[in-house]
């Protein structure tokens, strides 16, 4: 079965995503206890494909254990899945330059030579004269080419969930 990589910094709105597409509430738990890096959570949707929901980063007040946790379970993962990643989702906020541990798990993503699908999340915090600056930058900051897949979302609202749909049902066929 396709295998679907979620991942973004804590907060950034990874578990509204996931509802968000998954069409029901609940599928993955939202909000609450940020800095829990210490798990890899899979759900299987609609019995097709898995969706891997990696722990949130980023997040300020996590101790420097936990943080090397966090590290080591991503190598770990990249490793033993890396061949097995059908497309790394990576969440961004598309209100802010991405961080640096968005380039770094971005740059894990382009190792593992998965195709990746960038999203950008909170669209509906921007003025519409807001969005194509913000877009720019988040290209540049991540070095994305033409033909990168960049997708402005709302999980708030559901903006975008079309168009990110297309794009995994894509993958899966390719
Ligand atoms: P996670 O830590 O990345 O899983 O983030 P959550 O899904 O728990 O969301 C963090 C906070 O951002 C919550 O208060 C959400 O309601 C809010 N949030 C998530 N997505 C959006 C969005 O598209 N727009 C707005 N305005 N808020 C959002």
């Amino acid at each position: 079965r396709p295998q679907f990589a979620f991942a973004g910094r804590s907060n950034v709105g990874k578990s509204s995503v996931i509802n968000r597409l998954a069409g029901r509430k609940n599928l993955a738990y939202v909000g609450a206890s940020p800095g829990k890096t210490t798990q890899i959570n899979y759900f299987l949707v609609d019995g097709r494909a898995y969706l891997v929901d990696l722990p949130g980063y980023g997040y300020a007040k996590v101790s420097k254990a936990e943080k090397e946790r966090w590290g080591k379970l991503m190598e770990s993962y990249f490793q033993d899945k890396g061949g097995l990643i059908t497309t790394g989702v990576l969440i961004v906020d598309i209100r802010h330059k991405p961080t640096e541990n968005d380039l770094i798990m971005h740059y894990w993503f382009r190792e593992s030579g998965c195709p990746e699908i960038i999203v950008a999340n909170k669209l509906d915090k921007l003025k519409k004269s807001q969005v194509e600056p913000a877009l720019s930058l988040i290209r540049d900051t991540l070095e994305l080419a033409e033909g990168d897949a960049l997708v402005p979302f709302s999980a708030e609202k559901g903006t975008g969930k079309e168009e990110l749909i297309g794009l995994l049902n894509a993958a899966c066929e390719e």
